[in-house]
């Protein structure tokens, strides 16, 4: 039997060590009382050591964490020892006989209902007891501890699926390699762990029979994990990171024609990052990751300070700034509606404004607000999700109206792309959001790992929707600009097909401008077109792939790709 299981690649880089599973979520626990006969002294007691027990435990990690997330660990752990907790978990083993994990369970749900009730700073935290909750009833039951695991070791992480919420919690420095059993190539796991640098396979046929303790060799980019790996090939990895390629200074071409490379960034501490790995400017800020985890929507004066943070890290740069997207995978309860038979088909992107135009109003104040006070970077505003020129000509009106001049949108829609030349009559430049573009051209959910092969931005008939786009800007007066800022921009092969279609900027995860760049700096414009015609040619993703590999063959292999 062999002892390779693979999946789909999502993070190249290689690395081998210690299987570390994720828990299974913290389940409720059932609402049975104690027996006559229980000692309810015990019971009390238990509360008592599994809350002394959760706090040292946050406060030893928040010690090992560094930045956001030591913050969010040593206020967990404040939360933890909050006497009122467990005040009311013992007054209900005593009064109601609940059993200890039942009492905290009851407990944590009254504090968080009542902060919910607050609104506000407060209704916020409601989440942050039930995390406590989950500890709590964790210690009690004898389960592991939920959230991703901090064994205080380097490890590889094993997981049927990684939530957005875990994701933004994993520590690159001891996060050696991740494997999870779903997701598709542009989820939300692959995404992450492209920005963080660590090698990363989805989809894994098999990962289930992983445990804690195996080491296993992954291989990122050829999407492989070894459950068997020879000790000489381990110990040549062991514990070290993947090495990048670097990159600064200007993207160009062999004959010299520029191509903006530039990062996505959903925060300032990642914009900052991104002007160190020498990133020319912000092709994508998503903003929506101020708005995820929230019960309510930030203010302006908050959504000023974050927009103004990544702005000040690209002075004398570009920033492009996507509205809300919200919606779909990225619910939000205060403006997505729950339940809609397709989500990725509903009411999401720009949509969420036609119920809500006074979301995208102050969304647009703040931008304004932060451009103001940042004025030596350029901002662009894109809206995600557009299907129209209508659509795009209200949104372009909208920002001009707080002053936002160069206003676009992004092309993820089929619909956008054959038609965007219309779409150009009022945005001033296009982003192609290839990873929603191959989502809808191919009908394959992109969080789907069994749909992996249609989900691939190699997919000839995806190339065509961006040699439409190019075409269409090319027609507009004056031409307008059209980048790319989909997970596509980060495939260094595939770089070169994007600008031999027409795309005049890659946006991208940091970690992989420097081997778009040097991709780039081998091949001139007449390459890149010919590439560009061989991968429009093919049959299907699998044979344009390779049969641009193989033109391509004098440049990757020197440099290793
Ligand atoms: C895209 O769809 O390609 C894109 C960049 O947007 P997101 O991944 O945030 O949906
Ligand atoms: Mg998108």
């Amino acid at each position: 039997m062999t002892s390779v299981l693979t999946g789909v690649p999502v993070s190249s880089g290689r690395a081998a060590g210690i299987v570390v599973t994720m828990p299974a979520p913290v389940a409720e626990p059932p609402v049975t009382t104690l027996t006559d006969d229980a000692d309810l002294d015990q019971a009390a007691d238990s509360v008592a050591a599994a809350v002394t027990a959760v706090t040292t435990d946050l406060t030893e990690r928040a010690g090992r964490a560094t930045g956001a997330s030591a913050d969010v660990l040593t206020m967990t752990a404040a939360m933890a020892a909050d006497p009122s907790l467990s005040a009311d978990a013992v007054r209900r083993i005593r009064d109601e006989r609940a059993t200890p994990a039942r009492a905290v369970w009851d407990a944590a749900q009254q504090a968080a209902a009542t902060l919910e009730s607050l609104g506000g700073y407060m209704a916020e935290r409601a989440r942050d007891v039930r995390d406590v909750r989950d500890r709590l009833v964790a210690h009690l039951t004898g389960q592991r501890q939920p959230g991703v695991p901090d064994p205080g070791h380097p490890f590889v992480l094993v997981a049927h699926d990684l939530a957005p919420a875990d994701t933004a919690t994993l520590n690159p420095e001891t996060t050696l390699a991740i494997v999870t059993g779903s997701g598709g190539p542009t989820s939300h796991t692959a995404i992450l762990a492209r920005a963080l640098g660590i090698p990363a396979v989805v989809a894994v046929a098999g990962s289930e029979s992983l445990a804690d303790g195996d080491t296993v060799l992954v291989d990122g980019a050829a999407g492989t994990v070894d459950t068997a790996p020879a000790p000489d090939a381990v110990a040549a990895l062991a514990g070290k990171r993947p090495e990048r390629r670097t990159f600064s200074g200007e993207g160009r071409l062999a004959d010299g024609t520029r191509v903006e490379l530039l990062a996505n960034v959903a925060d300032g501490a990642a914009a900052q990052a991104a002007a160190a790995s020498g990133a020319e400017g912000v092709g994508l800020f998503r903003t929506e990751f101020l708005f995820l985890g929230r019960d309510t929507e930030p203010t302006v004066a908050e959504q000023t300070e974050a927009y103004a943070a990544v702005l000040a890290a690209f002075a004398g740069h570009k920033v492009v700034i996507r509205t809300l997207d919200a919606g779909a995978d990225k619910p939000l309860p205060f403006l997505t509606a729950d339940g809609e038979p397709n989500p990725a088909l509903g009411v999401r992107g720009l949509r969420t404004s036609w119920a809500h135009p006074d979301v995208l109003e102050r969304q647009l104040d703040a931008i304004a607000a932060a451009a103001a006070a940042q004025p030596q970077t350029t901002v662009w505003v894109m809206a995600p999700m557009v299907a129209t020129p209508d659509e795009a000509a209200g949104f372009v009106e909208r920002c001009q109206a707080h002053g936002l001049e160069q206003a676009g949108v992004m092309v993820e829609v089929p619909a956008a792309a054959l038609r965007s030349r219309w779409v150009f009559e009022h945005a001033r430049f296009a982003s192609l959001g290839t990873n929603d573009l191959t989502q809808y051209a191919m009908a394959a959910d992109r969080e789907l790992g069994d749909l992996a092969q249609l989900s691939t931005p190699w997919q000839p008939a995806v190339l065509d929707l961006i040699a439409a786009t190019c075409a269409g800007a090319q027609a507009s007066e004056g031409g307008r600009p059209v980048g790319v800022c989909g997970e596509a921009a980060g495939d260094a092969v595939l770089a070169a097909v994007l600008v031999g279609l027409g795309v005049t900027s890659l946006s991208m995860t940091p970690t992989a401008l420097g081997d778009v760049a040097a991709v780039l700096a081998a091949t001139t414009s007449d390459r890149c077109a010919q590439v560009a015609a061989i991968a429009r040619d093919a049959r299907d993703a699998a044979a344009a792939r390779t049969a641009v590999r193989e033109a391509l063959a004098d440049v990757l292999e020197p440099l290793g790709l």
